[in-house]
């Protein structure tokens, strides 16, 4: 056979070398949930209806607390700290858990099973693949770094994505200092291996620039001083400003606490090619002139792509033209059943208002009177805004509450509180609601919060079978029983160094400075998935106060 063990009460396929499993309990309903980090994580810790059979896989048997990567980078904290073994995690449950490191590299949602494969050689065939059968699926992957198929940029370039690559980058840190110090170079050789080049302008990169420039400052031009007058740090970033999906007073101050520090912030300059010496870039702007730098180190962070088991599985499925996999606001995957897809790897098709108006004018026209009077819409209005949500953004946005003040937007003044709407009136009047309609962000926050509404519905499941009747629907949606999900923002930082963090927090609120790094320190800390982990983090941030960090590489 080819190495394939199932995981089946099920006949096993012809020629599979197959094994039955006589773990699971033929009753229970099996369970298989697709990664360990935040999406996957979240569910795992929020299941606790013990009528499931769960089982997980992942190529890493931890959580990684990924706000805190760019920290290790330059070691402010330890890796060991922002990780969390998942037999940890999922130990002291009362539902059933396994867990299998391996990564899945099939999805064959037609006969409801999962192709995996382990690192270890078990056998003599050299790796390790086996199938595992489901009845529900939870697709937690998250994406991979996106070089845009940029050339060079695979092979030259550090991404910041895993715990690993924060690893590497941090002995790549060392090893520049260490070669500029070697006797025989000249000034310019020394510059050019002490320039270190971070692309994309986001959250992550920012960050990790202003952690290497503390690094250097704080740290290493004490060991290293020759080194000092050599050292540059470039932030690339291919549109007008960095950190572009903050509030503008953020990244204002970004952009000139940089140019305070020395780091080289160039907007508009779009990366074309990376050599093993060189990086060009393109000016966006003013007749695209390309450019060369000499650098010494790299590191690519220009956003996120879809991983080759997710691109495989959406041929397959019919969802092609996206970049993730779409799922409903149920966070169920279009195009299949039983099959769930949250985090990163995943993204909500919001119903859009337009596409259903005649259904939500029939619902609301409760005498059938093919017209709509202001109190039959006043009284159906909440149930509109749960369902879709772009509602309730565009009326608040534009300080609106009723029908009326609807129709005067698109009608003109002259609308009295007595008037009665046909359907294409009610068209017209919802007609720019849609354009409210956002994408969520590729975010711990969101991926988090999916975990544990999911985990909710299934945890419920049983009961809303046997309940069938739910709330108020307006497509026949009466199938499901639960309120779809809805993400609540709870802010967001960006760390910019020197004890320097920016939170921009709901409501416009915006906060810059020390106070809001304590505050950042104490999310995060909070945020931490145990104790151990909690202190790891809290004394690697009182180490570093008192000696520093380290440099060893
Ligand atoms: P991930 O957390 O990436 O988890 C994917 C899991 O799937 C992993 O366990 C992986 O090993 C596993 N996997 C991969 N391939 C397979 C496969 N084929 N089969 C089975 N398992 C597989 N967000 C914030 O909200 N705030 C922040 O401050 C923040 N900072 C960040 C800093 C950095 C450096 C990075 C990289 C990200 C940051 N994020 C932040 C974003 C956040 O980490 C992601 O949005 C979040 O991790 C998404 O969760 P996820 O579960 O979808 O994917
Ligand atoms: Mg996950
Ligand atoms: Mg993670
Ligand atoms: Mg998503
Ligand atoms: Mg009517």
């Amino acid at each position: 056979g080819g190495g394939l063990v199932a995981y089946s009460e099920a006949k096993p396929d012809n020629g599979m070398n197959a094994i039955t499993s006589t773990e699971a309990d033929g009753k229970k309903k099996r369970v298989v949930v697709l990664g360990t980090g935040w999406a996957g994580t979240s569910f795992l810790k929020n299941l606790k209806n013990s009528s499931y059979d769960v089982q997980v896989i992942s190529p890493r048997n931890y959580f990684a607390f990924t706000p805190l990567l760019p920290s290790v980078t330059c070691g402010t904290v330890e890796p060991r700290s922002i990780v969390e073994p998942i037999r940890n995690i999922v130990r002291k449950k009362k539902v059933d858990v396994r867990y299998w490191e391996a990564e899945c590299f099939k999805i064959d949602a037609d006969n409801k099973k999962v192709y995996c494969r382990s690192n270890f050689t078990t056998n003599l065939d050299g790796e390790e693949e086996f199938v595992v059968d489901y009845d529900y699926l939870v697709i937690a992957v998250g994406a991979r770094a996106n070089t845009f198929n940029i050339p060079g940029v695979a092979e030259n370039c550090h991404f910041l994505k895993e715990i690993e690559d924060a690893q590497r980058i941090r002995r790549t840190v060392i090893d520049c200092f260490e070669r500029a110090s070697l006797p025989s170079l000249t000034d310019e050789e020394r510059k050019k291996i002490l320039h270190f080049v971070v692309v994309g302008g986001g959250p992550t990169g920012v960050e990790f620039a202003a952690e290497l420039h503390d690094y250097v400052n704080e740290d290493l031009v004490k060991l290293y001083p020759k080194a000092k007058d050599s050292v540059k740090i470039t932030l690339l970033e291919a549109t007008d400003h960095i950190l572009n999906m903050f509030d503008k007073r953020i990244t204002a101050f970004a952009e000139e606490k940089f140019q305070r520090d020395g780091i080289d912030v160039k907007t508009g300059a779009m990366v074309v090619k990376v050599s093993d010496k060189e990086i060009s870039t393109k000016e966006v702007k003013n007749g695209g002139n390309v450019s060369s730098m000499p650098y010494g180190m790299a590191v690519w962070s220009t956003g996120i792509g879809t991983r080759p088991v997710i691109m495989n599985f959406m041929t397959q499925i019919g969802q092609t033209n996206r970049r993730a996999l779409a799922s409903d606001e149920w966070l169920r995957v279009e195009g299949c059943d039983s099959v769930y897809a949250l985090g990163d790897c995943a993204t909500i098709n919001q119903r859009k208002v337009v596409e259903d108006i005649c259904a939500i004018f029939r619902k609301a026209d409760k005498d059938n009177s093919g017209t709509l009077t202001v109190k039959e819409f006043q009284e159906v209005l909440d149930d509109i805004c749960e369902r879709y949500p772009q509602v309730g953004l565009y009326l608040k946005n534009r300080q609106m509450n009723s029908l009326v003040d609807l129709l005067k937007d698109s009608k003109g003044d002259v609308v009295k509180e007595s008037v009665e709407v046909d359907l294409e009136e009610f068209r017209l009047a919802l007609s720019q609601v849609d354009s409210q309609m956002k994408n969520l962000p590729a975010t711990a926050q969101v991926a988090a919060q999916q975990g544990s509404y999911l985990a909710d519905c299934f945890n419920r499941m049983e009961e809303c079978e046997k309940n069938p009747e739910g709330p108020l629907r307006f497509r026949g949606e009466g199938r499901h029983r639960f309120r779809p999900f809805r993400y609540k923002h709870f802010g967001q930082f960006a760390p910019l160094g020197g004890e320097q963090t920016a939170a921009q927090l709901p409501g416009d609120w915006v906060s810059i400075g020390q106070s809001s790094q304590w505050l950042w320190y104490s999310v995060y800390a909070s945020k931490l998935v145990s104790w151990r982990t909690r202190a790891l983090v809290i004394s690697d941030w009182g180490r570093r106060f008192i000696f520093g960090r380290d440099s060893s590489g």
